[in-house]
């Protein structure tokens, strides 16, 4: 039986909205044939210094002016691309960063918070309405920036680092000192910077960035100009970690010190938070009834904030037997200290008398990180009072430092010390260049065969488990490739991102696909890997697989998440082309996994349609039809 899809195209009538649909497609194609590479940002903006504006002699939040203030400013938002690529009535809160030297193009939607609030007003309900938000968009984005006030930022971003389980997107806090409407403000610096960050540098953790660094969220306290000047823009400081990124005339990123979950589950938040906790900070004759009265019901959990290393007085019976006491009630106590910086030991009796009672030492958390880190544990109702109180001394998302590491020389691998010899290396400098350099390469290499040895080597000497080649793939992208299913388990429990893109726009499940490597598909989205194309570009790829009668690509894209109804630029499905060219066993896969007769592409035609001009009776068959009666003979 003849079959030609280009013939069956030409005969076809235009359905009446072509006008419309040609003028939709132009601008699809478009988009279809940028190849520049693109980052999407979705930013949350809460309220905070940042957008607020004189009133009455005070500071107060603006509602509704902080998107055509930033279309405004040629910094952040490139006007001509934006006319090019955006529909300005549905689109009005999208905005496009100029390029960078980092070379992404970083859009962003702004998303304000109603009503939006000085963060001394924000409270518990507020974490889980952002926590939910970003969920919500968790797949539509490769980051989020979270505009926000900052009296209580550390304290959201410690309790969103909670909150968020399995991160594998960078969530950044921000805000500033001066509102951004102002001639001179660190509003503008500190957002750009979060943008960039977020849109080029996959760090899967809550961030908090101010005046030129980005700190782990939950080990940030705010300043309050005791110990820097008082009109410094350096709000916040993280005293016991340096920060991971500074941005100086270059950015750099301390990959090493980046936390990654290394788990092999999805993205999920946690949201119930315990109420019942509080800080309790003693002081020189602090009475036994003060202590007594803040144990009491509904409280569950206690941050007690004591003396230098974590001591409290060992001469207070009554106040011991009072730790003890509500230790059996059920109350967690976690002791962290006083002091800015340093941590909770029990070098001291003193320290070692508290230990006694029950009281868990928290090593060098903030008050802000071991306060949320409480309200989040004791909310696990599936979780015994054992395992809380085992979880709290855990390091959960980096908030504490169990144990001093231990340097690795950077010289332990043969490779570099030789290569570093032969080149005659011999700063310290010099040789940490080389290593990043090459390290990359190394891992790729290593994935690409499925060396785990090797693999293990490199990162145990320093090798970063995301770091990307030249062509921005990491080893998570060559191991997927190659089908390497032991060693894509392996690097994905050491932390390895999914969500990394190529130069391409390429993450490791499209490498998958593309080797038809199907448990590895399973296992990447399993872990929250999402089809990284819009739903044009997913359709021309099922379109063409199923030209080529190629049911095993097709599965590999059902396993990944792709619709199979999505519809390519001339609204075609892979049932219309499947029906076109007669690949009946891709028609039958298509027609078992849900795939729609009746979608209409850009000439009026439905896969139906086609069987019926075509006159292929086998396949009207499958899709429950009649065979029509062929009224051409
Ligand atoms: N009170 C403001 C707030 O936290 C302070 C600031 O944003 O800097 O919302």
């Amino acid at each position: 039986m003849a079959h030609n899809a280009d013939q069956c195209e030409t005969e076809l009538v235009r359905s009446k909205s072509v006008d419309e649909k040609v003028a939709e497609l132009e601008l699809k194609t478009r988009a279809l044939h940028d190849a520049e590479p693109l980052a999407r940002i979705l930013v949350l903006y809460t309220g905070g210094t940042i957008g607020m504006v004189t009133k009455n002699g005070v500071y107060e939040p603006e509602p509704d002016c902080m998107v055509q203030k930033l279309r405004a400013l040629p910094i952040f938002h490139d006007a001509e691309y934006g006319d090019a690529h955006f529909c300005a009535e549905t689109e009005a809160n999208h905005l496009a960063l100029p390029l960078t030297k980092e070379e992404v193009r970083v859009l962003f939607t702004v998303e304000e918070f109603e009503p939006l609030l000085d963060s001394s007003n924000m409270n518990m309900q507020d974490w889980a309405t952002i926590a939910h938000r970003i969920q919500d968009n968790y797949d539509r984005f490769d980051g989020f920036v979270v505009l926000h006030g900052t009296d209580t930022m550390a304290y959201t971003a410690s309790a969103l680092s909670f909150m968020c389980e399995h991160l594998g997107k960078p969530i950044i806090l921000t805000g500033s000192q001066i509102p951004i409407y102002e001639v001179r403000s660190d509003g503008r610096d500190n957002f750009l910077s979060s943008l960039i960050i977020a849109g080029n540098y996959c760090i899967p953790e809550v961030l908090v960035c101010f005046n030129e660094k980005v700190f782990r969220g939950n080990r940030t306290i705010k300043n309050h100009g005791i110990e820097t000047d008082a009109t410094s823009f350096s709000a916040f400081k993280s005293p016991n970690m340096a920060p991971i990124v500074t941005l100086e005339i270059d950015i750099s990123v301390d990959w090493a010190e980046v936390f990654r979950s290394g788990t092999t589950e999805k993205f999920s938040v946690a949201t119930n938070f315990c109420p019942n906790v509080g800080l309790l900070r003693i002081f020189p004759g602090i009475t036994a009834q003060t202590v007594r009265a803040f144990m009491q019901p509904p409280m569950q959990g206690v941050v007690l904030q004591t003396y230098g290393a974590g001591n409290a007085p060992d001469n207070r019976d009554d106040l011991l037997q009072l730790f003890r006491e509500a230790t059996n009630w059920g109350i967690i106590i976690i002791n962290i200290t006083q002091c800015t910086h340093g941590r909770v030991s029990t070098s001291y009796a003193t320290g070692k008398a508290l230990r006694e009672t029950g009281v868990i030492p928290g090593g060098d958390m903030t008050p802000e990180a071991a306060l949320t880190k409480l309200g989040y544990v004791l909310s696990k109702d599936s979780w015994s009072l054992d395992k809380k109180r085992k979880m709290m001394s855990r390091n959960l998302r980096g908030e504490m430092t169990t144990s001093i590491q231990e340097e690795i020389s950077i010289m332990d691998h043969e490779l570099i010390e030789s290569v570093a010899r032969t080149l005659s290396l011999s700063s310290k400098d010099e040789i940490v260049k080389l290593r990043d350099a090459l390290y990359p390469n190394l891992m790729c290499a290593a994935a690409n065969t499925g060396d785990i040895p090797a693999l293990e080597k490199l990162r145990q000497t320093g090798g970063h488990i995301s770091a990307a080649n030249q062509d921005g793939r990491t080893a998570l992208h060559m191991a997927c490739q190659g089908g390497h299913f032991s060693t894509v388990q392996y690097l994905l429990h050491h932390g390895a991102s999914v969500h990394i893109k190529d130069y391409h726009g390429d993450t490791p499940l499209i490498n998958a696909i593309s080797g038809k490597h199907m448990s590895i598909i399973t296992l990447l989205v399993q872990t929250g890997a999402v089809i990284p194309l819009k739903p044009e570009k997913m359709a021309v790829e099922l379109c063409s697989a199923a030209s080529q009668n190629d049911v095993d690509t097709i599965k590999a894209w059902h396993e990944a998440g792709a619709d199979l109804n999505a519809c390519d630029y001339n609204y075609r499905t892979a049932l219309h082309v499947a029906v076109c060219t007669y690949n009946t066993e891709v028609v039958q896969y298509l027609l078992n996994n849900g795939a729609k007769t009746d979608i209409q592409d850009i000439f009026g035609n439905t896969p139906q349609s086609h069987a019926e001009k075509l006159c292929y009776p086998d396949i009207l068959k499958m899709m429950g039809q009649e065979p029509a009666v062929n009224h051409s003979e």
